[in-house]
C-alpha cells in the first residue's frame, strides 16, 4: 500500500519508491540503509514520501502488532473480551 505523493524527485535523485518501501520495511542491508538515509534528505519528493510511509506504518503497528495477525491470538483476544463485558467499551466515551 503505497501513498502516492504529486511531485518530482531531484533530477539527480536515484532513490525509487521500492527503495523507499524497502528501507521501511527494513528490507536494505546496514550500508545500503545508510546510503538511503543520506541521499533521501537530498529529495524533498522522497524525504516526504518516506517520512509519510514511516509514520503511516508505525500508526499501523501500533494499533494492530504482527501478534494480533496471529488467529490464535484474535481468537483468545476475543475470548478475553467475552469474559469481561462491560470492559470494553469503557474507554468509548
Ligand atoms: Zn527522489
Amino acid at each position: 500500500m503505497g501513498i502516492r505523493i504529486p511531485g518530482r524527485h531531484n533530477s539527480n535523485c536515484r532513490c525509487t519508491d521500492e527503495r523507499v518501501e524497502m528501507a521501511i520495511d527494513g528490507a536494505l542491508s546496514r550500508k545500503e540503509q545508510e546510503r538511503f538515509l543520506q541521499e533521501v534528505k537530498l529529495c524533498a519528493y522522497c524525504s516526504d514520501k518516506y517520512e509519510r510511509e514511516k509514520s503511516f506504518k508505525q500508526f499501523l503497528s501500533s494499533k494492530v502488532s504482527r501478534k494480533a495477525l496471529s488467529p490464535s491470538f484474535i481468537s483468545s483476544l476475543k475470548e478475553k473480551i467475552g469474559k469481561q463485558p462491560g470492559h470494553h467499551g469503557r474507554f468509548m466515551s
